[in-house]
């Protein structure tokens, strides 16, 4: 650029900064016009090996109806949201209507799923964004469930059908900042007064948190060093939940630090269900069979991407899908999506007939995660710099399954789980201390 002489530098600076500084970022498909961006999210082409015949008629259905919202409600706003970290309010009701909160609940307003048709559901929300699939994760297998399997009638009758239709939302919490992975070790405590309990302590990372209408929170009874289970009201005096900042994945999820100090919480709200550890084992059984279903839907979403993305953008006056590297990657990332959907499917069906032990469990969720972080890192890969865009998927679903690679048992935890049961023989303690694993 000239300078005209009567310049001064900082003249020179302001006019600089006002011509081309301060322009808003072109739109991504002003800007890249050659590949459709996420917001118009791309056809599925990830079911090769036709899963889709492994549905019943009903599962079908809810697959194509969860995915028609989703594409049609969230893809085009979830780029905006993710990038500023916020919740995207606007469309909890439409995942509302998607009658699915409450999952395998039975009665009190709640859908009565197979965990087949709640897995499908899971995968198709996680396929175009995966904090809408942990929002309802946390919500309803989480919190619902824990209502529905360890709650009195009275509670289910007066918490469940406002939290079915998304009116109300829950969230679970059980970690705290100084147990994670051995989340048994509670500190938060309980102790009786007269008419309830008093609640005390402090828990981390806790999903929906900050705005949900009712937390289930985990605490140890101070009489009998058991762990119990309460239901507190969102403003309820002495608790207080702030945002966890700074995010690199699920940014949209909204995860609170809770403060308790001094909490009281009625006879009526303590769940009656739990009574030790042992009795979330229950919830948990369901909801780590939903989160390995996250993995497969991100997986699916990021395949389906890169499918369109590579026919569309051309290098070397050829289309990308014509390079046999990329055709290599494609057709890696497609082979793990089979076999992830596979095991996912066989442990729903082992779920279903009575016969999953937390072992298949814990090896499902470790090992379909794994497969899905080779799967997106070959993603991002084929995008080139694109995949660091949130707008063309990739780089979010990438960051986005970081979280879910720790949360619900990292992985190695997941691992020691599966280890335990086919050799008898627990690792989570270091020999040298323990004494009794409590995981
Ligand atoms: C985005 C997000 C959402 C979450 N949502 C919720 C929620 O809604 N409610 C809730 O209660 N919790 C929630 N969590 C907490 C989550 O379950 C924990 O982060 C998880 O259990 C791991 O605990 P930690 O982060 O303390 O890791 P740590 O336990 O400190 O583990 C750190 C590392 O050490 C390894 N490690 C730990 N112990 C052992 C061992 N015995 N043997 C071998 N390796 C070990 C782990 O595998 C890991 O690699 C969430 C977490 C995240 C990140």
């Amino acid at each position: 650029m000239k300078v005209p002489p009567s310049h001064s530098q900082e003249d020179m600076h302001k006019e600089v900064k006002s011509n081309y500084f301060d322009l808003p970022a072109l739109d991504v498909s002003v800007a890249f016009p050659q590949a459709t961006p996420a917001s118009i999210f791309p056809p599925c082409a990830s079911d090769y090996y036709q899963f889709d015949d492994l549905l019943s008629r009903k599962e079908q259905a809810l697959r194509k109806k969860v995915r028609e919202c989703m594409e049609k409600e969230v893809a085009p706003i979830m780029a905006k949201y993710w990038e500023k970290a916020e919740f995207p309010f606007e469309v909890v009701p439409k995942l509302g209507a998607l009658r699915i909160a409450g999952g395998s609940i039975k009665g009190y307003g709640c859908p009565n799923l197979s965990i087949t048709a709640n897995a499908i559901a899971t995968a198709e929300i996680a396929s175009v964004d995966a904090s809408c699939s942990t929002f309802i994760l946390v919500h309803s297998s989480l919190g619902m469930l824990t209502i529905g399997l360890c709650g009195s009638e009275a509670q289910k009758q007066k918490y469940l059908p406002s939290l079915a239709e998304l009116k109300t939302i829950a969230c679970w919490a059980l970690t705290e900042p100084d147990y994670g992975s051995d989340a048994s070790a509670v500190r938060t405590t309980a102790r009786k007064v007269d008419g309830g309990w008093i609640l005390d302590g402090q828990k981390r990372w806790i999903g929906n948190s900050t705005f949900a209408d009712i937390l289930v929170i985990f605490a140890r009874n101070t009489s009998t060093n058991q762990i119990n289970g309460f239901i507190v009201k969102k403003n309820a005096p002495g608790l207080q939940a702030t945002k966890i900042d700074n995010k690199i994945g699920l940014r949209m999820v909204q995860n609170g630090d809770i403060l308790l100090k001094n909490v009281f919480v009625p006879d009526e709200d303590r769940l009656p269900g739990v009574n030790s550890f042992q009795d979330t084992s229950k919830v948990l059984a369901v909801s780590r069979v939903l989160v390995a279903w996250q993995p497969i839907g991100i997986s699916m979403g990021v395949y389906d991407m890169c499918h369109r993305y590579l026919k569309e953008r051309k290098q070397f006056g050829a289309p990308l899908a014509a390079f046999q590297i990329n055709q290599q990657k494609l057709v890696r990332m497609l082979g793990n999506v089979q076999a992830m959907l596979l095991v996912g499917w066989r442990l729903c069906k082992l779920y279903e007939n009575g016969k999953m032990t937390p072992g298949h469990a814990s090896m499902g969720k470790s090992w379909i995660s794994l497969k899905a972080r080779e799967t997106v890192s070959l993603g991002r890969e084929l995008l080139g710099g694109n995949g660091i865009l949130a707008d063309f998927l990739v780089a979010k679903a990438f960051c986005d399954l970081e979280p879910i690679y720790t949360y619900e048992g990292t992985y190695d935890i997941n691992t020691l789980v599966t280890g335990r049961e086919i050799t008898g023989i627990a690792s989570f303690k270091p020999a040298a201390l323990s004494k009794q694993s409590r995981l």
